[in-house]
């Protein structure tokens, strides 16, 4: 866990800062953080929220309170690897018949703010326990806040995204040894799932084998449908590396000559699009501007409605985060910004493709953290 990147103490001391200055700039007195990707961020420590409050109470700039990790005491050390001191962060521990959630609220004063900022993801049983011990204090989501330095990846970041990618597309580069007919997608899948640890994720988070049919829905996870000669097979994977930070990467591969008379030039519709999608990426381009840059081409092509999906979204420490590529997001891309383009047209009870890289807004463009090529890959 202490691998994460840009978590040395320096690192560390400019996000809580930087993030209480943004807590102040919203208008909120608190941010309450419980552990998942914004705590790993803040404080560089991994590992789940349970029932049992664990929480950075972070004030917000111009507060007099101090920040303090709000931790149960059998869950302290965990937490031992953290440099709170030199944070300037202090530490309160509870036990089990105390009130975890009077606790929080305590380390800020006397008084309940008017308003806190909870992590998106905080577990509902932790939401209302602050709201019960605060009942007029207003609760907003954290994730506006922490968005606006989450989004814009420092280098050390960037490499560990850019070996992210590196691994997913070593995994993509062997397809041809696990993606065959007659097997299921279910054993194609674990045989991927294997590969995407062994080239150096700490996990394989998802693994989306969509074969014929199954390849129009977006999401289809495996089945035990039997591949066959002449499917189109959608291959959507990534998970973690060790330091947090998440590949994410699709390709569509062809056992042999696709079984539909469609597929070259719908494919190269898709292919056309991907690429232009990326093309558009530069700073000052808005993220809608890339979407309809996607969406066009497919539209014109007459498929529009077969591509039921936004063009991207933001990675990181999450898999899905901001910014999203959508119509009406209108924020305009910079220099370290990262996420995915992935456009794809899917023919219901037919068949369905994708093409996903994970892309970098440079200083005067773009950069690509997957190479693999971009052509139906028959097998
Ligand atoms: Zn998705
Ligand atoms: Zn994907
Ligand atoms: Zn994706």
């Amino acid at each position: 866990m202490s691998s994460t990147p840009g978590t040395d103490t320096s690192s560390l001391l400019s996000r809580l800062r930087r993030t209480r200055e943004a807590a102040a700039t919203a208008g909120v007195d608190a941010l309450f953080v419980t552990p998942g990707s914004d705590l790993r961020y803040l404080l560089g420590v991994g590992g789940s929220s349970f029932e049992r409050l664990t929480c950075l109470v972070l004030p917000a700039e111009g507060s007099a309170a101090e920040p303090t990790l709000v931790v149960p005491a059998l869950e302290r050390p965990g937490y031992a690897h953290v440099p709170t001191d030199d944070l300037g962060v202090a530490v309160a521990t509870w036990v089990d018949g105390e009130n975890p959630f009077r606790l929080a609220f305590d380390t800020l004063g006397g008084t309940r703010p008017a308003r806190v900022a909870v992590t998106d993801m905080m577990p509902a049983l932790h939401v209302l326990g602050l709201r019960a011990e605060a009942p007029d204090t207003a609760q907003v989501l954290a994730g506006p806040v922490l968005r606006e330095l989450r989004m814009r990846k420092d280098d050390a970041e960037l490499a560990a995204l850019r070996k992210a990618g590196e691994a997913i597309d070593r995994v993509h580069a062997a397809m041809g040894e696990w993606l065959r007919a007659g097997r299921t997608e279910a054993q194609v899948a674990a045989d991927i799932a294997a590969a995407i640890v062994a080239e150096g994720h700490e996990t394989a988070d998802f693994v989306i084998v969509g074969s014929g049919p199954n390849g129009a829905s977006p999401h289809h996870d495996v089945s035990d449908r039997v591949i066959e000669r002449g499917d189109v097979v959608v291959v959507d994977i990534g998970g973690p590396v060790p330091e947090g930070y998440n590949s994410d990467s699709t390709r569509t591969y062809v056992l042999g000559e696709p079984r539909e008379s469609d597929v070259p030039a719908t494919y190269a519709v898709l292919q056309r699009a991907q690429q232009a999608a990326v093309d558009a990426v530069r700073p000052g381009v808005t993220a809608s501007t890339v979407d309809e840059t996607a969406r066009r081409i497919i539209a014109d092509a007459g498929f529009g409605e077969f591509f039921i999906h936004r063009t991207g979204h933001g990675i990181g420490l999450d898999v899905h985060e901001e910014p999203y590529i959508l119509a009406g997001n209108e924020l305009p891309l910079e220099p370290g910004m990262a996420f995915s383009v992935e456009p794809g047209i899917y023919l219901p009870g037919r068949w369905g493709a994708r093409i996903e890289d994970i892309v970098v807004v440079t200083d005067d463009g773009v950069a690509s953290l997957n190479n693999r090529p971009h052509d139906l890959v028959a097998l």
